[in-house]
């Protein structure tokens, strides 16, 4: 519960017997009752204390009432503080002049107390709501400057985003314009990098051909003059020939394979679908590739899964894709062991033929596994390396898996040796 609040009520009179009955009259009233005896003190009560009412007797020795109430009056501190004034004369015209210069009431003497006690409550509380009235007031203005403060403040917001909003439409009209003229751009440099690519495809496929031919007969007419050497008895000239034919060898295969290359590149190139008895294929790739197994001492092992029987694919690009691995296999295992295994399987209702060309060579470092399937790229790039190639093979089987929609996988340890699989889709 609320403690309740004592009023100060200030009376000023030169009359004791006045203090003595407003004591009384007001005992059970929670008001604290000031007292003053003339003027001159009740102003000094009046400015020290500030109480909420005075009463004020007209007829006080050396400054009358009216003059007291003129001061109070006066005085921002105390020009609020309602003041009754009490007097013996009833005269109408004093009553007025009292109330003009600011009085609250007018009280004759002699009083009735409950008149008295009624009118000093009744003034109170009009104080008290005019009090209440002033905080309320002055809240509603705090509230309405802390109102007008953020409205500002929004105001600056809103204005500091407009800007913004509108660096930002700046910088994405010049940040589209920028996407626009690099898009030119790339178009531009697209469209010259296909026909670069286009004409580097014409360019190594006219090469190719004018470079087989002469060395076709470089091949032919050496395998003539080793042929006669033999057939003469000249067998001192055969390490001369000999390396005439197998190195017209090699560089077809080299020019094969860059025609190869050329021709996946083109984008024209496509699957040929044919039976192929796998077995055969197998067999006939072997063939090609035992003089370079027994040369290096390899063993060679095949297990072909007896579920694979015959299947439909591009004959021409399988075998050169499983010559690929099985003459690196040789070409990089010394006396080692080669496996050759071929599945079939079903996955999601179709079925696929995996070739895996395990070796015991001398394996692959992890950081060049990556870069192996680029044309030219090799392990070990040095020229002081023990092993020929042009770094092709690798090159066009993955070309030839990317275009059988298949996948290539390698697993490699330097010095263990390196597993080469290719998948691919097999048709019905
Ligand atoms: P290259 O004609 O050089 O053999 P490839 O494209 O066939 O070209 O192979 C690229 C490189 O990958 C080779 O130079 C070699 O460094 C490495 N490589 C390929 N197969 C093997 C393998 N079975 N064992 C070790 N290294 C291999």
């Amino acid at each position: 519960m609320k403690k309740t609040e004592f009023k100060k009520l200030l009376l000023i009179d030169d009359s004791p017997e006045i203090h003595t009955l407003l004591n009384f009259w007001l005992k059970n009233e929670s008001i604290e009752i000031l007292h003053a005896s003339d003027g001159a003190e009740g102003l000094q009560i009046a400015f020290a204390v500030v109480p909420d009412i005075i009463l004020l007797d007209v007829g006080l020795p050396v400054q009358d009432g009216f003059e007291i109430c003129k001061i109070i009056k006066s005085k921002s501190e105390t020009q609020l503080i309602p003041v009754i004034f009490l007097t013996g004369s009833d005269d109408t015209h004093d009553k007025i002049y009292g109330l003009n210069i600011g009085a609250a009431d007018y009280i004759t003497k002699p009083f009735d107390p409950g008149e008295l006690v009624a009118r000093i409550r009744a003034i109170l509380r009009a104080r008290e709501l005019e009090q209440f009235n002033a905080e309320l007031e002055h809240s509603v203005e705090k509230q309405t400057q802390e109102l007008i403060k953020t409205n500002f403040k929004l105001q600056e917001e809103i204005q500091e985003r407009k800007q913004i909003e509108e660096e930002i439409r700046k910088h994405k009209g010049h940040l589209e314009f920028l996407v626009e003229e690099k898009t030119k751009d790339l178009a531009i440099a697209l469209d010259q990098a296909v026909a670069g690519s286009e004409a580097k495809n014409i360019f190594l496929a006219q090469m190719s051909h004018e470079l087989r031919t002469p060395l076709n007969a470089i091949i032919g007419y050496s395998e003539i003059l080793l042929e006669e050497v033999i057939d003469d008895g000249h067998d001192d000239y055969i390490p001369i020939v000999s390396p005439i034919t197998n190195a017209g060898h090699n560089l077809l295969k080299i020019i094969d394979s860059i025609l190869d290359i050329a021709h996946v590149e083109s984008g024209k190139l496509e699957a040929v679908i044919q039976n192929i008895d796998v077995d055969e294929l197998v067999q006939e790739v072997v063939d090609e590739i035992i003089p370079i197994i027994s040369k290096n001492k390899n063993n060679l092992k095949i297990n072909i899964s007896e579920e694979v029987g015959v299947i439909r694919q591009d004959s021409e690009k399988l075998s050169k894709m499983l010559e690929n691995l099985l003459d690196n296999a040789a070409k990089y295992t010394d006396s080692g062991d080669i496996v050759l295994t071929v599945e079939s399987k079903m996955e999601e209702g179709s079925r696929y033929i995996t070739f895996k060309v395990q070796d015991t060579g001398i394996g692959i470092e992890a950081d060049k596994i990556e870069i192996i399937f680029e044309p030219f790229m090799q392990a070990d790039n040095s020229y002081t390396r023990n092993y020929d190639g042009a770094g092709l093979g690798l090159s066009l089987v993955k070309k030839y898996v990317d275009l059988m929609k298949g996948v290539i996988n390698v697993k490699s340890e330097v010095g263990v040796g390196s597993s080469f699989s290719i998948c691919v889709p097999v048709f019905d």
